[in-house]
């Protein structure tokens, strides 16, 4: 079975990037959080965001 992973959108409202405490957005497959300003996304697994900056990946 392969559940979607969708995210919480109450959730995304709350999230910050943890570096710039800024906004980041739902990349466009779902399975990555991103910040422009920063450029990293933080990647989601299972619906739940890694908002980690050692995690996130730079782009
Ligand atoms: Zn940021």
């Amino acid at each position: 079975m392969n559940r979607p992973t969708t995210l919480n959108p109450d959730l995304l409202n709350i999230l910050a990037c943890p570096k710039c405490k800024g906004e980041v957005h739902l990349a466009e497959n779902e399975d990555a959080l991103v910040c422009e300003s920063c450029r990293l996304r933080y990647a989601v697994r299972d619906g739940i965001p890694i908002m980690l900056i050692s995690e996130a990946e730079s782009f």
